[in-house]
């Protein structure tokens, strides 16, 4: 083996996640077994082992992996070589894959598998990066097989281990000397804000407006975000909240007969009462819920109109009840960030549906009925006649949408009216809304 400078060391690394305990031949002696045989293949002796028990190859705070990784990159290090059994147990991403190994390689850090010994090659960095891939749909595949050992332990009373639900926290329970479950107990901070909400809703705010309320105090959803009226309503939906988490609700995506259903009891954040009363609530409150809604048309400009304040997307918003032909009277296009979450995020800028969809089709009519065009399509008709066709043709629905399609990249709005339209071809147009 070339020699990197100081560094000559082989250590191993070997890692088994819980859920992979039980299987023989993933067992951490008969890795490490397997890595010093092949060290000695090589002529090499493994320095040191980095043994990780019950870590998933997907989480990226695995404390022995990132102490191998601290370790290897010190400049000072003399590690050269860092062997595992297989690379899914070095990483099951392939992204991080390719970083870490990159950082590595910098450093003069070889990984090497045991099965899967690759040349140092083109040939060899190409299968490598195929079998990160593979061990990547594989560890996706391993979240389906493990459904049947969740609904196990939720039969035995255990929270199987995946998020807990707003307002509950997962803590370890140790069942016997080396075999770990998980129960949720409740995490006040969230609880307190769970109250919070529902006693806001009751009170006779919507949940948009809730939402603004506990961003306005600061509050921040479990990941650090700003609430959303649809954060906050699956908020209020929880029925976990009640005492009872429901488990394999579905199968395949599709909803199982309730009698299917497991529960698992645990402590109370809202009493039954409550949450029924704002379930109550919520269908009177809430009349997109409840059926004969007019069905929602197609949207000219649908994903390419964009908020020129925050960057987000902007979506079709209603106002006004009176709809005619399953149309809205009064519609508008306004900031995503807006209408989801509140001002607090985007002031936004309405603008109607009408406005901004006759101001695109002006600007393409402009681009598309010029007269050059006409005349490189070779149309011996009357110019204008023509013309006057063609500007009618263009609003008509479905040819609209196809020269929207084809010639718009973006529409930038600007909180100062401006709309500033990006044209596939290049250039750019601007007009005042
Ligand atoms: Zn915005």
């Amino acid at each position: 083996m070339r020699p990197r400078g100081e560094r000559r060391d082989w250590v191993a690394y070997a890692r088994v996640s819980t859920a992979e305990q039980a299987e023989k031949d993933l067992s951490l002696p008969a890795q490490c077994k397997a890595i010093a045989e092949f060290a000695t293949r090589h002529g090499a002796l493994i320095e040191e082992q980095y043994v990780e028990a019950g870590a998933s190859g997907t989480d990226a705070s695995r404390p022995v992996f990132n102490r191998l990784l601290g370790d290897a990159l010190k400049p000072t290090s003399t590690i050269s070589t860092i062997v595992v059994h297989h690379t899914s147990r070095f990483t099951r991403d392939a992204t991080h894959a390719r970083v870490v190994k990159t950082k590595l390689r910098k450093a003069g850090v070889r990984v090497l598998s045991v099965l899967q010994d690759f040349a140092d090659d083109p040939m060899g960095t190409l299968m490598e990066g195929l079998f990160e891939c593979i061990d990547q749909y594989e560890s996706e595949l391993n979240g389906l097989r493990t459904s049947a050992a969740m609904r196990e332990a939720v039969k035995q009373g255990f929270w199987p281990g995946a998020r807990a639900p707003y307002g509950y926290r997962s803590v370890p329970v140790e069942v016997r000397p080396g075999l770990e479950r998980h129960g949720l107990e409740v995490e006040s901070r969230e609880a307190a804000l769970v109250r919070e909400a529902f006693t806001l809703y009751i009170a006779g705010s919507g949940a948009k407006s809730v939402a603004r309320m506990l961003n306005q105090r600061g509050l921040r959803t479990r990941a650090g975000d700003l609430w959303s009226k649809s954060r906050v309503t699956l908020l209020l939906s929880e029925e976990a909240l009640t005492g009872t988490v429901h488990w394999g609700m579905r199968k395949d995506g599709l909803l199982r007969p309730r009698a299917e259903w497991l529960s698992l009891t645990v402590p109370q954040v809202i009493d039954a009462e409550t949450w029924a009363l704002v379930q109550r609530l919520r269908r009177e409150r809430e009349p997109s819920r409840s059926p004969g809604r007019a069905p929602s048309q197609p949207k000219l400009l649908k994903g390419l109109v964009w908020c020129g304040a925050c960057g987000a997307s902007y979506q079709y918003e209603t106002s006004g009840k009176r709809v005619v032909d399953g149309h809205y009277t009064y519609g508008y296009y306004n900031c995503r960030s807006l209408l989801r979450v509140g001002k607090e995020a985007c002031a936004g800028f309405r603008i109607p549906l009408k406005t901004l969809d006759d101001a695109v089709l002006d600007a393409i009519e402009r681009v598309v009925c010029t007269e050059p065009r006409f005349r490189l399509l070779r149309l011996d008709a009357p110019a204008e006649s023509v013309l006057k066709e063609w500007r009618v043709l263009l609003r008509r629905d479905d040819v609209a949408r196809t020269y929207v399609q084809h010639l718009i990249e973006r529409i930038v709005i600007h909180h100062d009216g401006r709309i500033v339209i990006t044209p596939k071809t290049g250039g750019r147009t601007e007009m005042e809304a």
